[in-house]
């Protein structure tokens, strides 16, 4: 009999999950289903619990509900506490696990993937929600030199500072005061590029040898990565590998088994 997996969200339908876990799946001879639940947006918990009661053995969480997630389940990982948010929730026979997967991801695709060391870099993280508090704890777990918040919202880039500070130098910086700084590693963690918008970036942000990252996927080049490419970033990518690899860690999480990633990227490139 096959185990049952799903991505919970809403909306759902253009969720690339079950593309991906049906890839790893084949890959690796796990014998499972991967379905898409629209879940109402005041019925996340109900949807999980019927969800289990059908046979699921496990969940990827999408928005917007990572902090429902969060809350609704037993146990927290470590990192899925950091973060705050739970996009991968794992079913035993009485409890529910919850775990965060998205950062891990992330560092995968920036060290491996892109060949990026973040060892001793200066990292800049734009944005201050979400995103960029799930992926802080793995990427101070990279040892860089530095790790910088800047959010239009100073106060809650203030508040990511206070909180990662026991994990490295962490510190925060006004978009006005950017101008002069230099960066190895820049992370657009924003929804800014979701609306085309463009976060005020200065010229001369990037460092030699330095890479841009958007964690958005799927919507061609942002105004984000433009800027890099005409700024002097020495590598640039979108987040297609980032969510390829959070699949991957998810997979792990629930199988036991680390499935090859690259020929799933590149499919999805290829259809993109
Ligand atoms: P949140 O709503 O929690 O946070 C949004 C952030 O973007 C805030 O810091 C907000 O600033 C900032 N922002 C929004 N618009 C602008 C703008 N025009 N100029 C400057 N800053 C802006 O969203 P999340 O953190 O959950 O998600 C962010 C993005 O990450 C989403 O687009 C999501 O799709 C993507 N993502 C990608 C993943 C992947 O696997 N590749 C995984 C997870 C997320 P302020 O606080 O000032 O409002």
């Amino acid at each position: 009999m096959p185990q049952l997996y799903a991505v919970i969200g809403n909306p759902v339908e253009h969720s690339k999950s079950p593309l991906i876990h049906a890839a790893f799946a084949r890959e690796t001879c796990q014998d499972i289903v991967y379905e898409r639940l629209l879940a109402p947006l005041d019925g996340f918990a109900e949807t999980v619990n019927a969800f289990r009661r059908s046979g699921g053995a496990g969940a990827n969480v999408t928005v917007p509900f990572k902090e429902q997630a969060f809350a609704l389940a037993d146990e927290i990982s470590e990192r899925a506490r950091l973060a705050g948010a739970v996009n991968t929730l794992k079913f035993t026979d009485a409890r529910i696990e919850g775990d965060n997967t998205d950062g891990a991801g992330l560092v995968t695709d920036i060290t491996r993937n892109l060949g990026f060391n973040i060892a001793r870099k200066r990292i800049l993280i734009i944005g201050a929600g979400g995103a960029a508090r799930g992926i802080a704890l793995p990427l101070l777990a990279e040892s860089p030199a530095l790790l910088v918040f800047a959010n239009r919202n100073l106060n809650k880039a203030q508040i990511l500072q206070h909180q990662f500070s026991p994990y490295g130098v962490v510190e925060t910086c006004d978009f006005a005061a950017l101008p002069g700084r230099q960066f190895d590693l820049v992370i657009n963690a924003t929804s800014a590029s979701l609306s085309g918008e463009q976060v005020p970036l200065p010229a001369d942000l990037y460092a030699l040898d330095s890479l841009a990252y958007d964690i958005m996927y799927g919507i061609g080049e942002t105004p984000f990565l433009a800027h890099a490419r005409s700024h002097g970033a020495g590598q640039y990518s979108d987040g297609l590998g980032m969510l390829v690899e959070q699949a991957a860690e998810a997979f792990y999480v629930w199988r036991k088994v680390r499935p090859t990633t690259a020929p799933v990227i590149a499919m999805l490139r290829q259809h993109s």
